[in-house]
Formats: C-alpha cells, sequence, structure tokens
C-alpha cells in the first residue's frame, strides 16, 4: 500500500444530527457546524425530485450530465467542454490531486484552509506548502506565497472566500497575483461560498479562464443551493485540462436524482438570493455583536464566521447543550458558526453574553 496512507488521518465527518439528539436529550439541533444551507433546499427541487422518472432506476445515468451541464454553461457564459462535474466538490478535490500530481511534487495552501486540498495531495505523495493567512485580518499572503513557488509546484489553493475564515479576496488582487505565477502551475479558485459575498459585486474569478489556462474555478450545490446531501459539484478549467480530468473521472459519478436535483436548484435563483439575504442579516448581527464583546474574529463574506474564544471547546459544549453544534477542532481557541435563522444566531450572541459574564 502507498506508505503517505499510513500517516494520514480520515475525515471526520459530521455525526447524524439524530444521534447528537439523542446523545445531549435534546428536542432541537440546529446543525451550524457544516456550512450547509439551514434556511433547507428550494421546493422546486422537491417537485423535480419527485417527477423523475423512477422507471429509469435500472439504467445508468447520464454520464455527461447533459442537462446539467447545459443549464450550468449558460448560466456561467462558459463553453460546456470546460465544465466537470464530480459527486460533490470532493470528487473534483480528489481528481485534481489525482490528474496533476505525482511523488515529490509540491501544492500551495493557505493556512488555515479546508483540509482536502492537502489530504488529497499527501495522498499522491506530494508536499504540502502552507502560507499562514494574515494574523490581523486573515487576508490571504499573496506575496509569501509567490516566494513558495518552485520549479515543483504544481498546484495553488485558493479558497475565496476561504475556508475556515470566511475572508474575500478581491478578483483584482487575484489577477494581480495569477499575473505573477509560472504557466506551470495550476491556480484553483474554490469558490464554493461565493453566493455570499457582499463586498464585492460581481465577486468572481472566472473571468480569468479567458485569459489563462491554468486557472480554475470551483463551485458546489452543497452550500448556499442547499443539496450537500445530493453531491454535486464542478470544476470549470481549460478544455484540455478538463479533458484530462473526464479521463480519470468515473464515468457515472452522478446520479439523475442528482442531476435533476442540481438543475432545479440551480433554476431556482430566488431561493439563493433569500438564503443570501437572510444570511446576510445573520452574518451582520453576529458580527457586530463580536466586534463590540471585542472578541476577535475576521470580516467574512461567507456564510460563518471564525472566531477566537479564550475557552472555545467549553463554550461549544454550552452552546451544543442549548441545541446549537458549530463546528471546533480546526484551531486551538478558534470556533466556526454557520449563519442560521436570525432568532437562533441572536440566541447564541446571548448563550456567549452569558458565558463572558
Ligand atoms: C463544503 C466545501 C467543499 C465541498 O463541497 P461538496 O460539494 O459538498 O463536496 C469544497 N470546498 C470548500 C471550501 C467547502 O467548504
Amino acid at each position: 500500500m502507498k506508505e503517505e496512507i499510513k500517516k494520514l488521518k480520515s475525515y471526520v465527518p459530521e455525526e447524524p444530527v439524530a444521534a447528537v439528539k439523542e446523545k445531549y436529550g435534546l428536542d432541537r439541533l440546529v446543525r451550524l457546524s457544516a456550512n450547509e444551507n439551514p434556511f433547507g433546499t428550494s421546493p422546486k427541487v422537491k417537485e423535480a425530485v419527485v417527477n423523475w422518472t423512477f422507471s429509469e432506476s435500472n439504467r445508468y445515468p447520464d454520464g455527461y450530465a447533459t442537462k446539467l451541464r447545459q443549464a450550468v454553461s449558460e448560466r456561467l457564459g462558459l463553453p460546456e467542454e470546460q465544465l466537470v462535474f464530480g459527486v460533490g466538490l470532493d470528487e473534483i478535490l480528489e481528481l485534481l490531486s489525482r490528474t496533476f500530481l505525482e511523488k515529490g511534487d509540491e501544492i500551495l495552501v493557505a493556512d488555515p484552509t479546508f483540509s482536502e486540498y492537502a489530504l488529497h495531495a499527501q495522498i499522491e505523495g506530494a508536499r504540502v506548502i502552507k502560507v499562514p493567512v494574515k494574523p490581523t485580518d486573515g487576508h490571504y499572503d499573496f506575496e509569501r506565497a509567490l516566494t513558495e513557488i518552485s520549479s515543483k509546484t504544481k498546484l495553488i489553493w485558493l479558497c475565496n472566500p476561504n475556508n475556515p475564515t470566511g475572508v474575500y479576496e478581491r478578483s483584482s488582487q487575484i489577477a494581480a497575483f495569477i499575473k505573477q505565477v509560472p504557466a506551470t502551475c495550476l491556480v484553483l479558485i474554490d469558490e464554493a461560498y461565493i453566493e455570499y459575498v457582499t463586498d464585492e459585486k460581481p465577486a468572481t474569478s472566472l473571468d480569468l479562464l479567458n485569459d489563462y489556462d491554468n486557472v480554475a474555478v470551483l463551485r458546489t450545490f452543497s452550500k448556499v443551493y442547499g443539496l450537500a446531501n445530493y453531491r454535486v459539484g464542478y470544476i470549470a478549467m481549460a478544455p484540455k485540462l478538463a479533458e484530462y480530468m473526464q479521463t480519470v473521472r468515473l464515468p457515472y459519478n452522478l446520479n439523475s436524482v442528482a442531476q435533476v436535483a442540481a438543475e432545479a436548484a440551480l433554476a431556482d435563483q430566488t431561493f439563493v438570493a433569500a438564503s443570501v439575504a437572510k444570511t446576510v442579516e445573520g452574518r451582520q448581527y453576529l458580527e457586530e455583536f463580536l466586534t463590540n464583546k471585542q472578541i476577535k474574529h475576521f470580516h467574512s463574506q461567507a456564510n460563518f464566521v471564525y472566531l477566537k474564544y479564550p475557552a472555545a471547546l467549553e463554550l461549544a459544549q454550552k452552546l451544543l447543550e442549548n441545541g446549537y453544534q458549530v463546528r471546533t477542532g480546526l484551531q486551538l481557541d478558534w470556533l466556526r458558526i454557520t449563519i442560521g435563522e436570525l432568532a437562533d444566531v441572536k440566541a447564541i450572541c446571548a448563550l456567549i453574553d452569558e458565558d463572558l459574564n
């Protein structure tokens, strides 16, 4: 077996809500630990899923996700052959490492950032170079990143807004960075939370695809589209690179129900806009509260806020016992809280306030 794997730890998935409820004797548990859409899923998705032709169950799904591909291509204004779909963005992350990394290669990631970028690189025997975010405001250290690029650097991961910090980098900043990156490095811009950005409109790096073959943009249906359970994500990249990915990808990765669900979710932009509006309201409330209480946090442009708290684990436990599950274990003394209903955000602030006194 691969030696590298022996040194790695597997991803700890979320426990099912029912199991956590039972463990803590809770009637109501609000899961704010996985950045899912707490406002649910578009009713249009339910319609699409219920109306899906069950009699096709014995047939393999459309391996090219043709209709979904057309819909995404139209929405983003990109040629269809630039898109590769995965079983969640997770599969795309895995595919990228599997396709582009060899033993001894290097990748660049921010620290902290989404842990799966590093995991898959390590499985391929690549070395992970971590570029710490700026401690004061959590911004990506572009200058430092440039100095870390070597002839072995193959992938550069930029999560924007970044998970877990929520910090957003302006598209002009990213463009200026890309300009200085050698064409031999593929820059991967993970826009899993891009819909939540309010500081810049439109907020995306998709335009860079027109000018650079070594830039790719990643998106998912798991967050604002409320489809985490269906597992649909995709990458937009140069056609030649997309072709390599298609070769490595499993032929029937996306089942038909997931495909029709994603199509329906994409079509319902009213649901997306409503989710964003409610999230932004809650985010503002939480950030103002944290600022007033002088609790260190980064300015978030995602559907979560990352905060530093002296007794973070104890606070998380207190929140859990009151029906709010938040994310611990990312960095010592830091918590990540997904923005839920405003009433729940207010209840969380009241619990933190109580804890402070
Ligand atoms: C949630 C998340 C993903 C994975 O999303 P799935 O489509 O559910 O696999 C990828 N990148 C980031 C930054 C995420 O937060």
